[in-house]
């Protein structure tokens, strides 16, 4: 196994013992799985022993942080759908090329005009892969005609496929930051989790990103990488790992990227799959709780986000929107019925899931939550 200038393999960790790693062919709702079903991955969930997995909310009262509300609403966190061109081991969308669930025109433009009502600052837009909706590109265009800031969760590979090949510098024309998935800087293991010849092509997009000036050090446009471990284990320490790539990426590839955020798996629809398949999901919820950081839950991304999926249902995170969690009955429903001052002050719907995002130093879309000592 390959190490890195710290002597260490940031994707080794959890690894060794672990034999969930590879891509899967189908879905597990193609594949008839009974945890395609969200409620039955709650039932899951919550039929845990209670003692040593106490209930999060419970943990968040005798820790003195509770009971969580949202603290304003800094971004709008739009799922458009779960047709995807991969079928990662660990997607908590469950998304993959047999989806069909896409966002209509009519409730993209339902997004929009919660955007154009508002000062909501970011529009975050997730998938499957985003850039498969029909109606990426009008949103992506009203959303920065607005001024708005815009992330698109891009898996790379789709940069390559065909009707999207101009994607690249569509996304650099409207100064969309890209955050996407590369789990290591080593082939094998972003092929084991990600599926065969991933990595390649992803490292032939980003390097086309980095001809249009993303990654660039010094240059305006942004491009995230996301890491998550292979196996069951937290996250290394975000800035080391972050060094381990610019290495490894530059040396190796000649790669440039402007940041690197460190997620924690949550134990939810794939990767809840992998750890009932072998026997591990006491052991990682033990470990989630165990890890359980007061100091996380300030600034939890369920606090300042409103996530919206692709029928315009509203969520509290796109976890919460996968596990079919919606906003706590007290507030709106719906993007159509959209209510600023209620939704911003918002009761937090949790669930035992939630340890994933307060563990170590606390996980969010953006990255860990907590910087170091
Ligand atoms: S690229 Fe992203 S959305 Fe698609 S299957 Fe992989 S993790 Fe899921
Ligand atoms: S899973 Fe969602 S609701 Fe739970 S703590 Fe994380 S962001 Fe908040």
């Amino acid at each position: 196994m390959q190490r890195t200038a710290t002597g260490r393999d940031p994707a080794a960790s959890g690894l060794q013992d672990w034999e969930g790693s590879s891509a899967v062919m189908l879905s597990l709702l193609r594949q008839a799985s009974p945890l395609a079903d969200p409620l039955e991955q709650r039932r899951v969930l919550d039929q845990r022993p209670g003692d040593a997995l106490p209930a999060f909310a419970a943990t968040l009262e005798q820790r003195g942080c509770g009971p969580l509300r949202a603290a304003g609403i800094r971004v709008l966190q739009v799922n458009v759908g779960k047709l995807c061109n991969q079928t990662c081991r660990h997607c908590h969308v469950d998304a993959g090329p047999d989806r069909r669930e896409v966002m209509s025109r009519e409730t993209i433009d339902l997004c929009l005009d919660v955007l154009r009502r508002t000062d909501i600052g970011t529009l975050d837009i997730t998938g499957g892969a985003p850039e498969m909706n029909p109606h990426f590109r009008h949103l992506v265009q009203s959303a920065t005609a607005l001024g708005r800031h815009v992330i698109d969760r891009c898996n790379l590979t789709i940069l390559l496929t065909h009707g999207h090949e101009d994607l690249p510098e569509f996304l650099a024309a409207h100064r969309v930051e890209v955050i996407a998935s590369l789990p290591c800087y080593l082939e094998a293991n972003v092929d084991r989790q990600r599926g065969d010849g991933v990595f390649q092509k992803s490292v032939q997009a980003l390097r086309r990103l980095n001809e249009l000036g993303y990654g660039q050090p010094g240059g305006e446009l942004e491009l995230s990488l996301v890491y998550n471990p292979v196996g069951p284990s937290l996250p290394p320490p975000q800035d080391t790992l972050e060094a381990d790539y610019c290495r490894g990426l530059r040396s190796r590839y000649g790669v440039e990227f402007t940041r690197l955020y460190t997620i924690t798996n949550m134990p939810i629809s794939r990767f809840l799959d992998d750890l009932l398949s072998q026997g591990r999901l006491d052991e990682y919820l033990t470990k989630l709780v165990q890890a359980f950081n007061p100091a996380a839950v300030d600034g939890l991304m369920c606090r300042t986000t409103l996530s919206v999926d692709w029928t315009g249902r509203l969520y509290d995170c796109d976890f919460n929107q996968m596990l079919d969690l919606p906003v706590s009955e007290s507030v709106p429903q719906h993007i159509r019925e959209f209510d600023a001052a209620l939704l911003s002050s918002r009761p937090i719907v949790t669930g035992r899931h939630c340890y994933g995002c307060t563990a170590g130093a606390g996980s969010s879309c953006q990255g860990r939550l907590v910087e170091p000592a």
